[in-house]
Formats: C-alpha cells, structure tokens, sequence
C-alpha cells in the first residue's frame, strides 16, 4: 500500500486568504489602497523607536511584552496589563481564540460579509464556519443570536466591520453577548475602532472586563502606521488570557516592535491627524460616490478608514477594478467573498482620493 502525505481534510477545505496587492499584472507599483493603512505613514516617533530596537538584534525580545502590555493598559483607561495579550497582528489573537475554544465538531459564527480570516481560523482547527445574513451589509445581531447553536464556541464580530465599515452599537453588542452561551467566546474584533469618533464607543472593553467569556482585540496596522511590524493585541479575562499564552508562539513580537508600539501609543498628535484626515477624506468620498447615485452607485456608510462601494449600474465593480488598476490604484474586488458587485477601497492620501474619485467619475460617464 503506498502512503501519501495529506494535509488534514478540513485544511485542505480552507480557501488561501488573499493578501491586498501592492503591483499590477505588469509589476508597475502603483497608488496602494487595497489593504486599509495609514496614508500619513507611520508617527516619526515610533520611526525612531523601532531603529533604536536595532541595538539588539542579537536578543530574543522580551518574551512577556511587559512594557508594551504596560503602555497599553495606560493608554486604554486603565486596564489590567496582565490581562492584555499579544500577538504577531491581531490575526494571530484571532487564530489563538478559535485554537483554544474550538475544534472538530464545534461551530464559529460571524457575519456574511465578515473578515476573511475568521473562516480560515475556524477550519484551521477543525471546526466549521457559520455565516449569518446582513441587514443590507451591516451587522443583523438578531441574525447572528439565530445562528448560536449548542455546538457554537467562538463568534467573531468586527467593530467597525470589514469590509463593509459598517458599525454596531453598544447595545446591539450587549444584546449579543446577553444571548452568547457561558461556554462560547465572543471576540469582538476592533481593528478599525481608533477611527471612531470621540464618544462613539461599543462598550466591548467594559464588557471583556467583567465577562468572562469576551475577547477585545486591536491593532498596531492600522491607525498607528505600523502594519509591517505585526503587532496586535487583546483583553479578556484572565482565564482567556491564560489559555492564549499557553498555544501563543514564545517569542511572537519583536523587540523593535514593541518599542515602537510604545512609541506609537505615545504620539497621540499623530492619532489624532490620522483620525482627521481620515473622517474628512472619507466623507468626502462618500459624497463624491452620493453624487453618482443615480448611476448606481453606493457607498455603504463606514465608520473605519476604507469605504465599501457597490456599483448597481451599467459600470461594473469588475470594470471599475480594472480601470482604476490601469490608471494607477489598486483596490480591493471581493468577489470571494460573495462581493462581486463591490470594492473596498482604503481613504488614502488627499492626492488619491481626488484622483481615484476622478477615474471613477470618468468611467462611470463613460459608460452611461
Ligand atoms: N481584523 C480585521 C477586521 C482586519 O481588517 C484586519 C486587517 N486586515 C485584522 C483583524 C488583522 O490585522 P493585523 O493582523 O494586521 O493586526
């Protein structure tokens, strides 16, 4: 009998998540706004402080982020530093969640239009993938508390959400976490959360802090400029916590990544402009979009730093990709993911979104 090696089924199962591309078919780089980073770069601050950590690239970093988990618990309010987690992004603490509380036989939820790592983290362990419709593309908690089965361990719930950008308030999150089962985690995802404005907040730390069955996770790729170090972080209680550490990689964030999340915390000048510029770029985005209604266009309402458009008329999301590709900006099509009618497009520089809304404008003339 001859022997073959074969990944397990349920890996084999898994569709590869396609990164956002940085270069055309034709390898030219063009303006990259495919995969929701900062436009303004990374603060000079945290800059500065990831050289600095090139004075030991001979240690392993430290392997228990005190300082970082430190910084962050200051810069959060006050948490707990021994409850906050790390993670090489905040798609490790996704893969660590559904490691942890699911296997064979259990079941993952998340919304439709959810992020496309969750399915991958649920099948890389067995477990199977649970979708619950949208209300037209934003979160339906009422779908979501439909879908909880005995079976279910982790539900996964982006706030903002990718790729739609849409919101969820801290009521329909209580409503959630009211219907969640004691032995289910609930990970309420908040990767875009620093582009909320002041005062819009979905409550999800002062729930981690007193539920034991709630996982908050964040990211250094996003607001904080600084997607090529790879770091993320949770909060949850401190059984959760305890169970992440024992199957996390030892030494899973890089000491010039540390420091320079530190740092990042610090500027919050550079916060700040990022936040800015990204509420008034994306509005006015959106109103270029609004203005093209009647060619079937819409933008869905976003409060993350991209804006998910579905293009309902005579120009197609396809064409639209393509042209925008040949004059110069890659976005993000979605066609795995049940999208093929949308593009998710990052609010990048003032240059690039008066252009890309240019092309767009062009082409939408052009074939009407
Ligand atoms: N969650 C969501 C909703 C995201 O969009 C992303 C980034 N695409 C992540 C998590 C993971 O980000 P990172 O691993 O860079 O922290």
């Amino acid at each position: 009998m001859t022997q073959t090696l074969a990944p397990k089924p349920w890996i084999d199962a898994i569709a590869p998540y396609v990164p956002g591309r940085s270069t055309t078919d034709d390898g030219r780089k063009v303006a990259k706004l495919s995969s929701n980073e900062n436009p303004l770069g990374t603060s000079e601050a945290a800059r500065a402080a990831f050289m600095a950590g090139a004075a030991s690239l001979d240690r392993y970093p430290d392997a228990s982020a005190a300082d970082l988990r430190e910084a962050i618990a200051a810069a959060h309010g006050g948490l707990d530093p021994a409850r906050v987690i790390y993670g090489t992004g905040s798609d490790e603490i996704l893969h660590l969640a559904a490691g942890a509380y699911a296997g064979q036989g259990d079941e993952v939820l998340f919304v439709r239009y959810g992020f496309s790592v969750y399915p991958i983290a649920a099948r890389r362990v067995g477990a199977t993938p649970v979708q619950a419709p949208d209300a037209d593309y934003a979160t339906d908690i009422d779908a979501l508390i439909a879908h909880i089965t005995p079976k279910t361990r982790v539900i996964f719930l982006a706030n903002p959400n990718n790729p739609t950008g849409t919101y969820t308030s801290g009521a329909e999150i209580a409503r959630l976490h009211a219907a969640t089962p004691a032995d289910c985690l609930l990970v309420i995802d908040q990767a875009y959360a620093e582009y909320l404005e002041a005062g819009e907040d979905d409550g999800a730390f002062a729930l981690a802090q007193s539920a034991a069955n709630v996982l908050v996770t964040r990211t250094f790729s996003k607001i904080y400029g600084l997607a090529a170090e790879r770091i993320g972080w949770g909060y949850a209680s401190a059984a959760v916590v305890d169970a992440l550490h024992r199957i996390r990689a030892p030494f899973n964030v890089t000491t010039a990544g540390q420091m320079a999340a530190i740092a990042a915390l610090g500027d919050t000048g550079f916060v700040a402009r990022s936040r800015e510029h990204n509420a008034r770029w994306r509005a006015w985005f959106e109103d270029e979009i609004a203005s093209l209604g009647n060619q079937g266009l819409r933008a869905v309402p976003s409060k993350a730093n991209f804006s998910l458009v579905l293009f309902e008329g005579k120009l197609t999301a396809e064409q639209a990709y393509k042209g925008l590709m040949e004059a110069g900006y890659i976005v993000r099509w979605l066609p795995g993911q049940g999208l093929p009618h949308g593009l998710r497009i990052t609010i990048g520089t003032e240059e690039e979104v008066r252009g890309l809304a240019a092309v767009i404008r062009r082409m939408v003339e052009a074939a009407g």
